[in-house]
């Protein structure tokens, strides 16, 4: 469809520190790619963010570094913003070059007055609407001389009720990741003095009524069951099978939006961050339209327009953000609308109607990019933090690499060798070739009788339907968001120009132009300018940069961004060309030349034991702390996420009991390196440790390592299950050496 108002929500990114490639491939590229694609089909593509800069995490930040929180958000908000911008993210310009009524966007900040005043507003129509609660909550409390203050949950420090691990947080442990009530945590102290008394003491809030949209939210995943990803589906099912209870909107916190209240009980409390950041993409859009268009603009994008077209809202976020959007956000418009209508409480709630605010047609919400090894999370000049990562390569190398390893169903994992490999092998080797032969070839032809002369599309026909066909299956793969397949079949169009010329061999003609055969080879090469022109076109969401360069090294004049996706298969188009050399689109990259930077980057951040080699291949110690991994639906899995399961030969070497588990036996497996393996299994009902020592079994190898109660278990050994009690581990038929894969 064309002409159709679309919304690109993109998650805001909390302003407490540079962005990194894992916020990059989980939310701010797939959205950018969205909307370059939405905007070359010719839809209208308003797109918001802006930082987050409220809540604690901040303010914690600035107490540590003394400094206040306004100096940490400043510092970020225009790191970020800028970093974005280096990436090719459309953040600029802020009204859509076609005019404004093609939209824009918008990356604004959640410390803005006028976000504040909107919020504020929402917060007295809601209240109004007897949509809040009011409920007597309880807070740790430090005692001070100067009248003492309420100390948020990461104000407080304690020891784990779980697991006894000391630097606990007030209300969850970082590590065993169980969540409590404030008065479980055990010897609590307060993080910024912890000489200070502290005590639990009553304090007054306003929860937001969720309970009451828990039919109309249930109604509406309903209606998301053929759209959303599996685990958009899945986390939204858990909240919506938990029941949904009242949330405070309302926290003791000085850092954030004042409460738009009289009376001075209300002194010292703000407006929770949840609550207020999300209404960034409502406040934004109503902003951008205020700022750049006119005052009612921002209803097309959020109520529909006056030919009664519906918009199409997106929502981009990481796997960890799900129920928010799909559940709490749309709980918070629908009550805005609720309020809107004069209803109360005493109503039930319903779903919008055209004319109202929307809620989501898609989350199409990422899985994680891994960073292997730890070392990377530590220091801030390492490489992969998104601002020093621009500082030193070409943004498109780091878009295709994303793009091509997106994080779509499951984790994937970033790595030097695998990002070489792919610049190398697929993105300079497939297209940077195939464009640069057809530019240098087209070069050397004499004056008169250049390409455009030898132009004959009836020798062309076979690759035109193949294009024709790539086409198609891109944008039906873009408008299903899966970016990954929608990249590849970009390359098989450079892969079909590179086999094209290879059987044309167009070079062997150019010193005899009337030469048997020189027509048709001639005329392949010039079809390759096509294809060159396809490609510009279809690379544009994801390369912009290198797409902008093809296409001017083509001769085509303008904007490619401007270009209508439906042109790259027109073949009618003029055929144009440029007299300017012709230069590489991208330059090789040195797997060892990158090695040795990051080994200076490492030492100069005087890291011991820094050895990035180490902390690129995933060294098993230093592991990042393990992210949950959403239950999948049970769905077709492609060859290519098979084969991402490494399965290998183990050989059992040693089975102890776990110390702290009745059920798990700790097992060393020889795996055919050095230090061997372990695993924890639950296989105590069924083998003892003399039946299980020795055998070759088969193991997940590339399972991420976690740590079961205490012990790091690097893998799983597979077993069958009969479902009636019997379970026997997968032994091989034969001798094989420890380490040998299996597929
Ligand atoms: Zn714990």
């Amino acid at each position: 469809m064309t002409g159709e108002h679309v919304l690109i929500c993109v998650a805001w990114p909390y302003a407490n520190g540079p962005l990194h490639l894992g916020h990059v491939a989980g939310c701010y590229l797939p959205p950018d790619i969205q909307a370059r694609f939405e905007r070359a089909k010719g839809n209208k593509v308003l797109m918001v963010s802006g930082s987050d800069e409220h809540g604690t995490p901040i303010t914690v930040s600035a107490e540590t570094n003394g400094i206040s929180p306004q100096d940490v958000v400043d510092k970020y908000h225009a790191i970020n913003s800028k970093a974005l911008i280096d990436l090719g993210c459309s953040w600029e310009p802020n009204v859509d070059p076609r005019g404004v009524e093609y939209g824009g966007s918008l990356f604004n900040r959640t410390s803005d007055d006028d976000h504040h005043k909107i919020v504020s507003e929402n917060f007295i129509s809601l209240l109004n609407a007897g949509l809040f609660e009011k409920k007597v909550m309880q807070q740790y409390y430090e005692i001070r001389e100067d009248g003492g203050r309420f100390l948020p949950d990461r104000y407080v420090e304690g020891d784990c009720p779980n697991c006894g691990e000391s630097g606990a947080r007030g209300d969850q442990c970082d590590e065993c990741g169980v969540t409590y009530e404030a008065h479980e945590l055990e010897n609590p102290k307060s993080k910024m003095n912890p000489e200070a008394t502290i005590e639990i003491r009553d304090t007054e809030h306003f929860f937001y009524r969720l309970d009451l949209f828990q039919e109309a939210l249930e109604e509406h995943a309903n209606q998301r069951q053929s759209v959303w990803k599996s685990n958009v589906k899945a986390m939204t099912k858990q909240w919506l099978d938990m029941g949904l209870r009242p949330r405070a909107v309302t926290r003791d916190l000085d850092w954030g939006i004042p409460l738009p209240m009289e009376g001075n009980e209300w002194d010292g409390k703000c407006i929770y961050v949840w609550f207020e950041a999300v209404q960034g993409y409502y406040s934004c859009a109503k902003l951008w339209s205020e700022r750049y268009a006119s005052e009612h603009d921002w209803e097309k994008w959020w109520k529909g327009d006056e030919q009664g077209g519906k918009p199409r809202h997106l929502y981009f976020l990481g796997k960890d953000n799900i129920p928010f959007h799909t559940v709490i956000w749309p709980a918070l418009i629908m009550g805005l609308n609720h309020a809107s209508k004069g209803l109360t409480a005493n109503d039930k709630p319903s779903l919008p109607i055209l004319g109202e605010l929307q809620l989501e047609d898609n989350v199409p919400a990422m899985e994680y990019l891994m960073l292997a090894g730890g070392q990377f999370s530590k220091s801030r000049k390492h490489a992969v933090w998104l601002p020093s990562f621009l500082e030193r390569f070409d943004p498109d190398t780091l878009r295709y690499y994303l793009s091509i390893n997106m994080p779509e169903n499951h984790d994937t994992d970033f790595n030097w060798p695998d990002f070489v490999e792919k610049i190398n092998s697929e993105l300079i080797a497939a297209y940077g070739n195939f464009v640069h032969r057809v530019l240098t070839l087209g070069a050397r032809l004499p004056q008169g009788r250049g390409l455009e002369s030898f132009e004959d599309l009836s020798f062309c026909n076979e690759e035109m339907v193949k294009l024709e066909d790539l086409h198609n299956e891109i944008t039906a793969s873009l408008e299903k968001h899966r970016y990954k397949e929608a990249l590849r079949n970009v390359m098989r169009a450079a892969q079909l120009g590179n086999q094209m010329l290879q059987s044309a061999t167009p070079w062997k003609y150019l010193k005899d132009l009337d030469g048997e055969g020189a027509n048709v080879s001639m005329a392949k090469l010039s079809f390759g300018w096509r294809i060159s022109r396809f490609l510009s076109i279809m690379t544009q969401p994801f390369l912009p940069f290198s797409a902008q360069k093809l296409w001017k090294a083509l001769g085509e004049e303008g904007d490619v961004s401007k270009i209508s996706w439906q042109s790259s298969i027109d073949w009618s188009t003029n055929f144009k060309w440029s007299d300017d050399v012709a230069e590489p689109l991208f330059k090789r990259l040195d797997l060892e030349e990158i090695l040795a930077q990051e080994q200076d980057l490492a030492s100069d951040n005087s890291d011991n034991n820094s050895d990035p080699t180490h902390a690129v291949k995933g060294s098993k110690k230093n592991k990042k702390k393990e992210e949950i991994i959403m239950p999948e639906g049970t769905t077709h899995l492609d060859f290519e996420t098979f084969m991402e399961v490494e399965l290998k030969v183990g050989k059992i070497m040693n089975v102890t009991d776990h110390e702290n588990a009745d059920k798990l036996f700790v097992v060393t497996i020889d795996d055919g390196t050095e230090d061997g393996r372990t695993i924890c299994a639950g296989l105590k009902e069924y083998y003892t440790a003399e039946q299980m020592m020795g055998k070759s079994v088969v193991f997940v190898a590339n399972l991420k390592p976690r740590k079961l109660r205490g012990v790091m278990s690097e893998g799983m050994m597979l077993a069958a299950d009969d479902g009636k009690g019997g379970v026997t581990l997968v032994t091989l038929d034969g001798e094989i050496s420890p380490g040998s894969q299996v597929r």
